[in-house]
């Protein structure tokens, strides 16, 4: 079990956000005597999710002088007590200095966050939502907590910035042990190994996807220190360099760089160790997984550097880690590849690596580069592109049906004491990843290589390599 706590300045909709998950029963549970808990947590449910909620309202009793004082103090201590943070913003009223002064408090913690938008039911909130983004605290989920909507996909959020294996530990214990159905997909279609120096009209060369072309794409690059990453961002900006600084209401920590590719608004986001660099030549720069994370939180796309001369380190699988629990969509860049010498070779190997220690996602997109010398970075870019595409692909529920029933007809789930189990129908919740709800009969008891089964399947069959997706089952009434 976890610890929550819902955070936010007032009158975003905290108290009823938090009814709605505590509900008043349990409130009463914990009144018994005999029950030792402290008071101020709540057992909650949301749906199959079980776990404790920090009674922020008690909090707002502690002594301080000011209002803000209060609040800020309050937030503080729910922040330490929690293992995940829900912080609230008013879609409706947009984001304020007083959100993004909170959203510092929270970035700062490096704790797993969801980011919820409340009140989206409401007319304009929409606008709200996409401002919310510049918290730097990762995609918003909608929801309406007076009107009980978006609860599903708060569900699926919460889980996504928990990790899976710490919401359902049980489930996740049989994980390692029982391959016996997983189904092999293909590696990705990737460059060819002796793509150096070639970046010109090539035929296998990556077609690039349509994209809506009103927003930027938001790319992070992040990787182990002199994995070359400020190298590669000079070397993407060239001469035109343009510096944006914080955007309106994010910390000077994280900066994002304005660039074009090919047409398409592209924005950089900078970790600040990128900027350090600048300054203070030379100097040892510690791997900070805060500031990866912030960045992670910040991006759609996120590159991943890696010195191709010394590949995966702990720290690169560290930070891999992060950004597919993150659910962002990962590229990752060979970089330093004009050192290599047995390309052909190399490369295969480093395929080869990439599969064995990223299995969570199958299929990354993996481009050799060097930043350096500016090599390989479009078919890096078009990578990116094709990658983001993937992230925000939406399957037809027809089509995704129409799948099911071939593969459980196929392979039908098994019985479990004595009664099949029965799966209904399946459909696309959400993009950005792609995330999917199957609903069945008892769900908790599908076992975790049948639900693998069905992902992996959902994966090759809707051709969706190379980024996270999401498969979720839930009780059919
Ligand atoms: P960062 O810490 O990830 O930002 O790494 P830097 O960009 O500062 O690069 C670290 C070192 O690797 C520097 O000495 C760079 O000159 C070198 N470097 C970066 N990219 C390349 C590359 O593509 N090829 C080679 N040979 N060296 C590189």
């Amino acid at each position: 079990s976890f610890t929550l706590a819902i955070v936010g300045r007032p009158n975003v909709g905290k108290s009823t956000l938090f009814n709605r998950l505590v509900g008043r029963k349990l409130a009463l549970v914990d009144d018994l005597p005999g029950v030792t808990r402290d008071r101020r947590i709540h057992s909650a449910k949301l749906y199959d999710l079980n776990f404790d909620v920090i009674d922020t309202a008690g909090l707002e009793e502690m002594p301080s002088e000011s209002l803000e004082g209060r609040m800020r103090a309050q937030t503080e201590a729910a922040i330490g007590e929690a293992d995940l943070i829900l912080f609230l913003v008013d879609a409706k009223a947009g984001v304020t200095p007083t959100d993004v002064t909170f959203a510092d408090l929270v970035r700062r913690s490096g704790k797993p966050v969801v980011l919820v938008a409340n009140k989206a039911e409401a007319r304009g909130a929409e606008a709200g939502m996409y401002d919310s983004w510049q918290l730097g605290l990762g995609e918003p989920c909608p929801i309406s907590a007076e009107h009980g909507q978006g609860f599903p996909d708060l569900r699926d959020a919460i889980i996504e910035a928990m990790g899976e294996e710490r919401v359902f530990p049980d489930e996740h214990a049989e994980k390692d042990t029982d391959d016996s159905v997983a189904v092999s997909i293909p590696a990705a279609p990737g460059p060819s190994a002796d793509l150096i120096g070639d970046d010109i009209d090539d035929p296998d060369a990556e077609d690039v996807p349509d994209y809506d072309s009103s927003k930027p794409l938001r790319i992070a690059i992040v990787g182990r220190p002199n994995a070359g990453k400020s190298t590669l961002v000079n070397t993407m900006l060239g001469e035109d360099r343009l510096l944006t600084g914080p955007e309106a209401g994010i910390t000077r920590d994280s900066i994002s760089v304005d660039w074009e590719w090919k047409g398409r608004k592209i924005k950089l986001f900078d970790t600040a160790g990128l900027r350090r660099k600048s300054r203070v030549q030379g100097k040892l720069e510690k791997l900070s997984v805060g500031d990866a994370l912030r960045a992670i939180r910040f991006a759609e796309v996120v590159i991943i550097v890696l010195d191709a001369t010394i590949p995966f380190e702990k720290q690169d699988l560290q930070i891999a880690d992060l950004i597919i629990r993150e659910g962002r969509a990962p590229v990752i860049a060979f970089n330093k590849w004009d050192l290599v010498e047995n390309r052909q070779m190399v490369l295969a190997d480093l395929r080869e690596k990439t599969e064995r220690l990223l299995p969570q996602i199958r299929g990354i997109r993996a481009v050799p580069i060097s930043g350096e010398r500016n090599q390989g970075i479009d078919k890096l870019m078009a990578a990116v592109a094709t990658t983001d595409e993937i992230w925000n692909r939406r399957i037809s529920t027809g089509r995704l049906n129409r799948w099911l029933e071939g593969v459980t007809t196929h392979h039908p789930p098994p019985a479990v004491a004595g009664r099949r189990l029965k799966i209904k129908y399946i459909t696309q919740v959400k993009t950005r990843p792609p995330g999917f709800v199957i609903s069945c009969s008892r769900p908790e008891a599908f076992p975790t290589s049948y639900v693998r089964y069905l992902s992996n399947g959902l994966r090759e069959t809707f051709d969706m390599p190379g980024v996270p997706i999401r498969v979720v089952l839930r009780a059919s009434d």
